[in-house]
């Protein structure tokens, strides 16, 4: 009995010695941060035909470039704010727009088409941050705005009218990331803090239609991002992932068109009018990719 006694109160003594060491280990895991870019909300960039298309846009090689240099400030922002790793989705178009000889070394690329639709995510990560993402389709005052692709009008999540920005923030809080930190014009971040107040927001731009405003020039663009990425790195704790609970409707409007786009009705898939689509699924990925990637 004594002996017994004896063995418990060792182990506890052992376990009380080895705790901060445990503690320590488990606050230092390194971090790896997600960053989902696109190229519409990028400083300098106005105009998609002029600008946005691969390889046929005259500005293109241009565009490329400034895309690269904001992702570069936002690679340093995050290493300095305490990243261990930085991954770069190339999310616009056919995902070849970085320039991966300019790209920060310490990123890993992830390019190409087509990527899986949940964008190879997976609960390791820390933390996602967005590049040049857009406001939704339809917001005044926005420079491109758009959601994922120009026939879209309206998507909602369970009543709460969402674009790239909104779907891929829930996309992050399916998988228990937390978004915190976004880069693109003043429309985009207010859509972006509206989902997550204690973000981080650059605001690179402003727009006074949807192809023109002020915009910063791209240094001092990226001299912002570098210090909003740091902060939210340093501030990550503060941000919760965004959970939408189940069962999830997703209703998608596109915009009316004698060629609109049908779905396959299924169960689950639901056809409300000639324009308006209802997907359902027990969770946020499994509605959302009865209609498409996020
Ligand atoms: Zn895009």
């Amino acid at each position: 009995m004594e002996k017994s006694f004896h063995r418990v109160l060792l182990t506890l003594a052992f376990l009380l010695a080895l705790w901060p060491t445990l503690v320590v280990a488990q606050g230092s895991r390194p971090k790896k941060v997600f960053v989902i870019t696109d190229l519409e909300g990028v400083d300098g960039i106005f105009d998609f035909n002029l600008q946005c298309i691969p390889d046929k846009s005259p500005r293109y090689a241009e565009s490329r470039k400034l895309l690269t240099a904001e992702v570069n400030a936002a690679v340093k922002g995050l290493y300095e704010g305490g990243a261990g790793s930085v991954v770069v989705y190339d999310g616009h178009a056919g995902g070849h727009n970085l320039l991966p000889f300019d790209l920060d070394p310490r990123a890993d690329l992830l390019a190409g088409t087509p990527v899986p639709p949940t964008l190879e995510l997976d609960p390791s990560y820390a933390a996602v941050i967005f590049i040049g993402l857009h406001a939704m389709a339809g917001t005044p005052q926005a420079i491109l705005p758009h959601s994922y692709t120009w026939d879209i009008q309206n998507i909602w999540v369970n009543g709460k009218k969402v674009g790239e920005i909104g779907g891929r923030v829930m996309l992050a809080g399916s998988f228990g990331i937390p978004a915190i930190m976004l880069a693109g014009d003043h429309a985009a971040c207010g859509e972006f803090l509206q989902l997550v107040p204690q973000g981080e927001c650059a605001e690179v731009k402003h727009g006074v239609g949807p192809t023109a405003g002020f915009t910063l020039t791209s240094s001092a663009a990226c001299a912002l991002i570098e210090k909003k990425a740091s902060q939210a790195m340093r501030r990550l704790a503060e941000v919760k992932p965004y959970t939408v609970k189940g069962p999830v409707k997703v209703k998608v409007e596109l915009v009316s068109s004698p060629s609109a786009r049908t779905f396959t009705q299924q169960p689950g898939v639901e056809q409300l009018d000639g324009r308006t689509w209802l997907f359902r699924g027990n969770d946020l990925t499994r509605a959302w990719l009865k209609f498409s990637s996020f």
